[in-house]
């Protein structure tokens, strides 16, 4: 009912009669392989097998080089799955992303995958689909106090304990900064929260001593560089390490650290594994990333995103608390890298390519 009706409206929209029989007619000869035996058991007012599946993807930005990774691989393999992709991407404002989800839900979408530029703002998502019978997946990022259906994602909070791992393996005394991400996300504060669990024990000892804990405002690496000025002159450039949230924001610290010819001289974290991080820490001015294989995520959301479409049951074994339920979650392995592993992780599995990072060393 509620979003077939929805999707046929588009369809009869986009395309003349003949070319809608057509596409019924090679959807129903087996074009979603696999998708007879889905059935409608669940319950759960799964969409008939009558028409292409819509997926809608409602994206914060693609300001870091991941998200237009994610996008690509997440819309490949839908497309592979027999269903179409519309995205949309909010530039950082939420009620753009809003306006934006209402739309995709207007257009008819089966299912709605968020991925939120603020996590409590976004709520308001998943209740308006809900209400249009359309279930939500947060991907990569939670949405909060909501009754989100499933959230897939990396173990956030294992990425910051490898961030800070990495660090103070190298500076286990010393005064620390710490540059978070945006505060709006909840990432930023799983990252944290795992950064500071590795960090506390050092802490509560008198060996490190954090001098400068700022959020970073929408990962912004600009931002991150003034806030990485502004702890390098309060405590006259005496900084041991810092741990930095991601590599956007490790970007921004490092061109501070360059201005006082500190760069290469105080490790600094990152995370993504994007190209220039990459390059600078066979350069030596970046210490660590953090490697998420993007492809098992987007591509792990798009079957279950098209699963949900057929009105399977989706199976989790975790959930996440996410103030307001338990959603069902998967979360996936990040990876700790540095100059030694570059090689037999980032590279060895075309995330990019050889020549790419060592470009600059050769
Ligand atoms: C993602 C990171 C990304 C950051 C900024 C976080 O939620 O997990 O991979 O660097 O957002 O976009």
């Amino acid at each position: 009912m509620r979003h077939s009706d929805g999707s046929k409206r588009r369809l009869a929209m986009a395309v003349p009669a003949f070319m809608l029989a057509l596409t019924l007619a090679l959807s129903a000869c087996g074009g979603g392989g696999g998708s007879s035996g889905s059935g409608e058991g669940s319950g759960s007012g799964g969409k008939k097998d009558d028409g292409k599946i819509l997926i809608g993807l409602s994206m914060d930005t693609l300001q870091e080089e991941r998200w237009q990774r994610d996008r690509d691989l997440f819309v490949a393999k839908a497309k592979e799955l027999g269903a179409e992709v519309e995205v949309q991407s909010a530039n950082s404002d939420d009620a753009k992303q809003i306006a934006q989800a209402e739309s995709l839900i207007s257009q008819g979408v089966d299912v709605l995958v968020v991925i939120p530029h603020d996590a409590e703002a976004t709520a308001a998502i998943v209740e308006k689909a809900h209400a249009a019978g359309v279930k939500v997946i947060a991907y990569d990022r939670l949405i909060k106090n909501s009754d989100v259906d499933l959230y897939v994602s990396f173990d956030n909070e294992r990425v910051g304990q490898m961030q800070a791992e990495a660090i103070v393996k190298l500076v286990p005394k010393g005064k620390y900064v710490y540059i978070g991400g945006s505060e709006t996300d909840n990432n930023a504060h799983l990252f944290k929260k795992g950064a500071f669990d590795v960090l506390q024990p050092y802490i509560e000892r008198g060996d490190i001593e954090i001098v400068y804990d700022q959020w970073t405002k929408d990962w912004n690496p600009a931002v991150a560089m003034a806030n990485m000025e502004n702890a390098l002159t309060a405590n006259n450039n005496q900084i041991d390490a810092v741990v930095a949230a991601n590599d956007g924001t490790a970007g921004g610290v490092i061109q501070a650290l360059a201005a006082q010819g500190l760069a290469g001289k105080i490790p600094v974290s990152g995370q993504d594994a994007e190209l220039a991080a990459c390059q600078r820490i066979v350069e030596g001015t970046q210490t660590m990333t953090v490697y998420k294989p993007i492809k098992l995520l987007a591509e792990k959301a798009a079957e279950l995103a098209v699963a949900m479409a057929k009105g399977e049951q989706i199976q989790t074994d975790r959930t996440v608390h996410n103030g307001k339920i338990d959603v069902p979650s998967i979360l996936l392995d990040p990876i700790s890298v540095d100059k030694t592993n570059i090689d037999q992780t980032v590279i060895a599995d075309g995330f990019h390519s050889r020549e790419d990072v060592y470009k600059n060393v050769q």
